[in-house]
């Protein structure tokens, strides 16, 4: 049975008291999380040693870096390497956001590169896509993130894709305000499923957990959630709140 997931991404936003203030606050909150459920939270790099020792022997809580680089190690000034988060204990990575694809230019092969990278260290990628307005405009968002899956991801094998989790993260929804309707998340959630299933069959598609993101909040959460393909949400603006993100980790299906 796929993960149901809350993932925060904190972005470039806070100050490490208030980071340590903020998941203080979230982890005193009465939320439990099933068998089946993970809270997860992405926090920037100078944060992660604090972080990861707030959740230490928290069941289903992990702590996620929001980049890596590509390369094992070497003179790439400024980079985090996946081998400098697995000595953290860091063991998901957010990748592709489209932030990172618009403003440092990342891409489909980049982000295969760095896919291959994680994999080989055991680092759980949620691997992002999504379309601008312009393509939804156009009506062609379904064949621009099937090319988004398939140019990052369609070399691997069926037993590492099940090592990913998909973000669909629909770029004019993301910090706007705006959201997808529950019936387009779900439209958008079936058709990267039937994707993954036409490379690696309905088994392994069936089994990969696929996250909404776009203007998440306690407010509309439980309905998104509520869809069949959706399998719980990557959080930016709400998950720096938290009444709203345990409201968002409280709307998980079970
Ligand atoms: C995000 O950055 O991944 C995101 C979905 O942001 P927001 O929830 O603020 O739209």
């Amino acid at each position: 049975m796929r993960k149901q997931i809350a993932a925060a991404n904190w972005k470039m936003n806070l100050t490490i008291s208030q980071g340590a203030d903020l998941l203080d606050a979230i982890i005193a909150k009465p939320h439990s999380l099933t068998e089946n459920q993970q809270a997860v939270f992405a926090v920037p790099s100078p944060y992660l040693a604090m972080a990861q020792a707030k959740v230490a022997g928290k069941k289903n809580v992990f702590i996620a870096a929001q980049n890596c680089y590509s390369k094992k190690s070497g003179a790439y000034t400024g980079e985090v390497s996946v081998e400098m988060l697995q000595s953290l204990g860091i063991s998901v990575v957010v990748l592709g956001h489209s932030e990172r694809r618009e403003y440092f230019n990342e891409s489909n092969q980049f982000l295969a590169d760095k896919v291959n990278i994680c994999l080989e260290y055991n680092i759980t990628p949620i691997f992002c896509c999504g379309e601008a307005l312009a393509i939804r405009e156009a009506g062609t968002q379904n064949d621009y993130v099937a090319k988004q899956l398939e140019e990052s991801l369609f070399h691997l094998s069926a037993e590492q894709l099940q090592k990913l989790v998909i973000a669909y993260e629909p770029i004019w929804a993301i910090g706007t305000g705006k959201t997808a309707s529950s019936e387009q998340a779900q439209e958008m959630h079936a058709h990267l499923r039937a994707v993954l299933a036409s490379k690696y069959g309905d088994a392994v598609a069936a089994n990969i957990s696929i996250l909404y993101g776009g203007s998440v909040k306690g407010s509309n959460a439980k309905e998104l959630f509520s869809q069949p393909d959706v399998d719980g949400g990557l959080v930016g603006g709400a998950s720096l709140n938290a009444d709203e993100f345990v409201t968002i980790i409280n709307s998980l299906k079970a």
